[in-house]
């Protein structure tokens, strides 16, 4: 059986459980969000000004990657407005048509969260940029000849997108958003601060050692670290009485095969496959996706977000290469002849 993969590429709850747990561990408040202390100060004065003139918020943009709580950050802003949410996903809006009846669908002051916004097609990207602007829409009543085109007031929405990738974004369409905010990997102490909260909501004792061991080991990232504290609180209570302590963690992670940095075997293998192909030389993200069996996607979203921000990839001109650092966690002597990093 394959092992499950802590980063789960598909950037979603892989099933309803998973799911679930992430509805019930969702901060609903900008006091229950665990850091993006940043992020959260401009986003507040930004609410208070909008409710003080009366006034839907201006266009949001948040860019990130995955797991980093921008789908939780959305939620809380309407919340904290006390509008409507209505959730999507670029994929999921294949036509204009369909984006058409979601825009008419809303109510004055509603939130459009848009995930994944860089996947939209760019003729449906044209539609939600002149929407977005003056809300209003055009569309084509009946075919041939006899078409003409129809212009519909919209209610005042604001959309807030969420995204890997602001440079997949049409410039047209990023123009549009009043605010565009970078969500940032967390620290080690935010971290443990957020298993601490998931802990208490899933009612799973954990001891200080054990949640610092896995506030090390969780990538940075919110769901990383619910979901490591899932899988180790399974290991609990079926190898031991359900309390979490340091030796319980240690042998849940070992088995789940993460390092001490949160690496996992798909990292490793990538590391590995770039030293033993390249060495420190760069290397194309299609070459390096091509040596995996990942998609290029993959490797952008998933691994080298984190791989980028422990410096053990960096990028260059020519392409990614593996750096002193990386080749040392990976057990390897760098070679002689590229600068130290
Ligand atoms: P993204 O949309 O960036 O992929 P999500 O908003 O879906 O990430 O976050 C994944 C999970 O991580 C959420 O279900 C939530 O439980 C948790 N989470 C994210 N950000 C925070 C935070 N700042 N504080 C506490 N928990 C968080």
């Amino acid at each position: 059986m394959a092992i499950e993969r802590i980063v789960d590429t598909s950037g979603h709850a892989e099933d309803d459980d998973e799911r679930l747990i992430e509805v019930t561990l969702r901060p609903g408040s900008f006091s229950e969000y665990v850091g993006q202390e940043r992020l959260k100060k401009n986003l507040q004065l930004a609410i208070a000004a909008a409710k003080k003139r009366g006034e839907p918020l201006d266009h949001i943009l948040l860019y990130g990657p995955p797991g980093l709580g921008k789908t939780t950050m959305a939620a809380v802003i309407a919340n904290e407005m006390g509008a409507n949410i209505r959730i999507t996903a670029g994929p999921a809006i294949e036509r204009a048509g369909d984006l058409a009846s979601i825009l008419t669908n809303l109510q004055d002051g509603d939130i459009l969260f848009i995930d994944e916004i860089h996947r939209l097609s760019r003729t449906v990207e044209e539609v939600l940029y002149a929407a977005m602007e003056d809300y209003k829409l055009d569309i084509m009543i009946g075919k041939g000849p006899a078409a003409r085109s129809v212009r519909l007031d919209l209610p005042k929405f604001t959309v807030i997108g969420a995204t890997t990738r602001t440079g997949a974004l049409a410039a047209p369409l990023r123009d549009r958003f009043g605010h565009l905010y970078r969500l940032e990997f967390y620290t080690p102490d935010e971290i443990g601060r957020i298993i601490a909260r998931a802990s208490k909501i899933l009612n799973t004792p954990i001891d200080e050692k054990a949640a610092a061991l896995l506030s090390t080991r969780a990538r940075l990232t919110p769901r990383v670290a619910n979901r490591l504290l899932k899988r180790v609180r399974d290991y609990a209570d079926v190898n031991g009485d359900g309390i979490i302590d340091a030796p319980t963690a240690t042998k849940a992670l070992a088995l789940l095969e993460i390092d001490e940095l949160g690496l996992d075997s798909g990292d490793r293998n990538l590391l590995a496959n770039m030293i033993e192909n390249y060495g420190a030389n760069p290397v194309g993200l299609t070459t390096i996706a091509a040596l995996t069996g990942d998609e290029a996607s993959t490797i952008e979203d998933f691994y080298e977000p984190y791989l980028l921000q422990i410096g053990f990839i960096e990028r260059t001109p020519r392409g990614r290469r593996v750096t002193h650092k990386a080749y040392k966690h990976m057990g390897k002597t760098p070679p002689s002849d590229t600068a130290e990093k």
